[in-house]
């Protein structure tokens, strides 16, 4: 890629490629320098602050991006291309972040944005997209040709891996499964609608179901989980019925997808067997002609958007 140029003393042989991946959150972005095999070189963190409004965080990401950048050319590295994941509704094909709840995006061009502010190829992927890349590719799902990455956090999203590659649908709107109707006529949902899965069984809805029985307004999801464990009537009853929800919206992907295996993220997972173990019974109780996907745990945490981002960055064709 180093064309041209006399090779002086000062300028030190190159190390190798890397591509500059962030992945921007609601409340932080997850930043780092990533070689082409998906070993990470440098991580750093910084808070989104979105309040400050979405022009504000937009300069932050150029400014951090632009400081990755630079970060490894000091190290001996050679920055080749860059890799951002947001929130919300992404048009991939374009580079344009059109519209987000949590940060305040509407239309903005970040991809150009990017590759003007760096003069390196860019891509823009959608967070719980390149998290389920990065887990089918390097993580939970390796080795397998059909995942479904399913984050169940403040909200519950997917994203459908097929041979490595995201499927996102023909307005890059695919895999809001936390909007299947699991329960009809059941809990408001932020979408407008009623009995959506992330109304009755993402971690804020079944701390906020606790709370409203129990009288434990702090409650969270492992809060429920570890009382459940422990005898609490109340707390074994909503997760109960959050695993049911899950497993009814889970069958329903299921029988859409016909994948190998389904990865759990988000923080709902770091409940691990007490939530896998009843979700791949009740699952499996429901299934009729489907075939029983393998379930587990996601494994790169929430690194998963930050290396998703830099895989993106790396399949450039002008990274190759
Ligand atoms: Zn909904």
């Amino acid at each position: 890629m180093r064309t041209g140029g006399a090779p002086g003393p000062e300028r030190r042989k190159s190390d190798g490629p890397v591509v500059v991946a962030l992945d921007v959150g609601g409340t932080g972005m997850k930043c780092a320098l990533v070689r082409p095999d998906g070993t990470v070189h440098h991580a750093e963190r910084h808070p989104t602050l979105a309040e400050r409004g979405p022009e504000a965080v937009v300069a932050t990401i150029l400014d951090v991006a632009e400081g990755l950048a630079k970060r490894a050319r000091n190290d001996g590295l050679d920055p080749i291309a860059a890799g951002i994941a947001v929130p919300g509704v992404v048009d991939e094909q374009n580079g344009i972040a059109v519209w987000s709840a949590n940060v305040g995006f509407r239309d903005v061009p970040l991809r150009d944005l990017v590759t003007e502010r760096l003069g390196l190829p860019a891509a823009l992927g959608h967070d719980v997209r390149v998290g389920g890349i990065a887990e089918a590719r390097l993580g939970a799902g390796r080795g397998r040709s059909h995942v479904l990455f399913v984050a169940i956090g403040t909200g519950i999203a997917a994203a459908l891996v097929v041979h490595g590659a995201g499927y996102g649908g023909a307005h890059g709107a695919a895999g809001e499964v936390g909007h299947i109707v699991v329960r009809p006529g059941g809990n408001a949902c932020g979408c407008g609608g009623a009995g959506c899965l992330e109304a009755h069984a993402s971690a804020k809805a079944i701390g906020r179901q606790y709370a409203e029985i129990s009288g434990h307004s702090a409650a969270t999801a492992l809060d429920v989980v570890t009382r459940a464990a422990a005898g609490d009537e109340q707390a074994t009853t909503i997760w109960q019925d959050a695993i049911g929800a899950l497993a009814d919206g889970l069958v329903t992907c299921q029988g859409l997808y016909d994948v190998n295996v389904l990865v759990i993220g988000g923080g709902l997972a770091e409940a691990r067997e007490s939530l896998l173990a009843p979700l791949r019974a009740g699952i499996q109780e429901r299934l009729t002609f489907q075939r029983m996907p393998e379930v587990v745990r996601a494994e790169l945490g929430d690194n998963a958007g930050c290396i998703g981002s830099a895989l993106l960055a790396i399949d450039l064709p002008e990274s190759a």
